[in-house]
């Protein structure tokens, strides 16, 4: 490396002349919130994935919240979670005053499969409200498998596909694209800059649900119903004439303000424009570190992959066998960073923090923690070169000592 080689980030936005004018018109325009920006984001955002509904909200966070508030799980309700996931897919369980059962993941994919839900089920105490599966990476958990699993029970699936814009997949249900509706009750998606596409902050909801999609909308502003067709207070509502009196609204419920304001809708309905190529760029940088990383095998592997699929790749992630190599997870990324090269962990399994270890006593989650001591994320965004992906790999394998 050269010391004009510029630092690598593990993830980062792509933001060009075209984005910016499009936040622009919006900050010269008369709304910067609550005005057309967001609706039109909404019915492109609809058709990206092919859902019948798409809620825009103010972070992935707020999408999973919402999503969970719009389902409103019995009270003593538990819902299951991948423990290899963020903070906010359990997150929004805790914040709904609901508990979270961990679900173990697949070591090779980081995925919940139907043995790891199978046993979560077998744990839960209390009824199960929902499955949240998370699409690790950008590929798709087995979302028919599932679906077969818990429909009959009456167990709803809220998927977090906060790193699967994009991704398509084949499974025995047919062809589907994540968030269409076909597979889950409801998907969440994130627009945080080192997610596919960049709000700054932001978040979507989508579903086939019409009901959903309008509780998803009152409960993102207060849970006020300000269309009339829907006003449940008669006398209060209309005048003599039966005209919707001016001032009239109904507050029907607790809802909280996650709205996306107009200027995040305006830049995140112009980096949807250019998903396709994004998608594109981002397959290729994964094949190309595939390529470059199979002769570092096997101490290095990288993520098993799922058939059938086409993830939108969020992370590229490998699994380093530390011990085998003499050398600590903390150290690689110390020395990859003083290359220029940032990484990172995804994640920390979350039956093993703090805030849930201490009122989970789950037992051990195998899969997860030998995910966990080996998995590393490397550098993936759409700017980045082919030349950049020869750096890290290069990089990599001498911190490795390979
Ligand atoms: C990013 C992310 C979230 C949260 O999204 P924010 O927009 O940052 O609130 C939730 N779940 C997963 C898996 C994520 O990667």
């Amino acid at each position: 490396m050269t010391h004009s080689a510029r630092f690598l980030p593990y993830g980062r936005q792509t933001v060009e002349a075209e984005d910016v004018a499009a936040v622009v018109e919006v900050l010269e325009s008369d709304h910067l919130t609550t005005g057309p920006a967001v609706a039109r984001f909404e019915r492109a955002f609809a058709e990206a994935v092919g859902a019948p509904y798409a809620v825009a909200c103010s972070s992935g966070t707020a999408a999973l919240h919402l999503a969970l508030l719009a389902l409103d799980p019995p009270e003593d309700a538990v819902c299951i979670v991948p423990a290899l996931t963020f903070a906010a897919t359990a997150n929004a369980v805790r914040l709904c005053g609901r508990r979270v059962v961990f679900a173990d993941v697949d070591p090779e994919t980081a995925l919940l499969g139907p043995a790891q839900l199978e046993a979560a089920l077998a744990r839960a105490r209390g009824p199960v409200a929902a499955v949240l599966p998370v699409h690790y990476a950008g590929q798709p958990a087995p979302m028919a498998e599932i679906a077969e699993m818990v429909r009959d029970r009456g167990i709803r699936i809220v998927e977090d596909a906060c790193h699967a814009l994009g991704t398509r997949f084949r499974d025995r249900l047919g062809a589907a694209t994540v968030g269409d509706g076909s597979r889950a009750d409801l998907s969440c998606f994130s627009f945080h800059p080192v997610k596919t596409i960049a709000c700054g902050e932001g978040g979507m909801v989508t579903t086939a649900d019409p009901l959903l999609a309008e509780r998803l909308r009152r409960l993102r502003s207060h849970g006020i119903e300000r269309d009339p067709a829907r006003f449940a207070e008669r006398a209060a509502a209309f005048d003599a004439q039966g005209e919707p009196n001016p001032w009239y609204y109904e507050l029907r419920e607790l809802g909280l303000n996650y709205r996306l304001s107009d200027i995040h809708a305006a830049l995140g309905a112009s980096q949807l424009r250019k998903l396709d190529a994004f998608l594109a760029a981002r397959r290729r940088l994964v094949a190309t570190y595939d390529r470059l990383l199979a002769p570092l095998a096997p101490e290095i592997r990288p993520l098993g992959r799922v058939a059938g699929a086409e993830p939108g790749w969020h992370l590229y992630v490998v699994r380093i066998d530390f011990p085998a190599l003499g050398i600590d997870r903390a150290t690689v990324m110390r020395r990859l960073r003083e290359r220029g090269i940032g990484s990172q962990v995804h994640y920390i399994p979350l039956h093993l923090q703090p805030l849930y270890r201490s009122r989970n006593p789950d037992p051990r989650l195998p899969g997860a923690e030998r995910f966990y001591a080996r998995c590393l994320s490397l550098p993936l965004f759409v700017g980045m070169t082919e030349q950049e992906v020869e750096r890290v790999v290069e990089a990599l394998r001498e911190v490795c000592g390979l």
